[in-house]
């Protein structure tokens, strides 16, 4: 697999933090839903941060690279089509 950049990674985050099939990445103490950055000074780049009590969390779960957001969006679009 080709490595992915950082917004990339940042925009495969996003996907998994608005898809309705899974639950969100929340913050470990104030279960805020966590927001993907960039940062300049961490190895690796992209960080997690809660909006609501600025906790930083530097681990991404690995199943987020993982699941296939076109296939679910197809999905969605098909559900849609039925039911309008
Ligand atoms: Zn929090």
């Amino acid at each position: 697999m080709a490595k992915m950049t950082d917004e990339e990674i940042v925009e495969k985050i996003q996907q998994w933090q608005t898809c309705p099939f899974v639950h969100e990445l929340t913050c470990g103490k104030c279960d805020g839903i966590l927001i993907p950055k960039i940062s300049e000074h961490l190895t690796p780049s992209v960080y997690l941060k809660c909006p609501k009590c600025s906790y930083t969390q530097t681990h991404v779960p690995d199943i987020v690279f993982h699941i296939n957001f076109e296939a679910i969006e197809k999905l969605l679009d098909a559900l849609k089509g039925e039911a309008g």
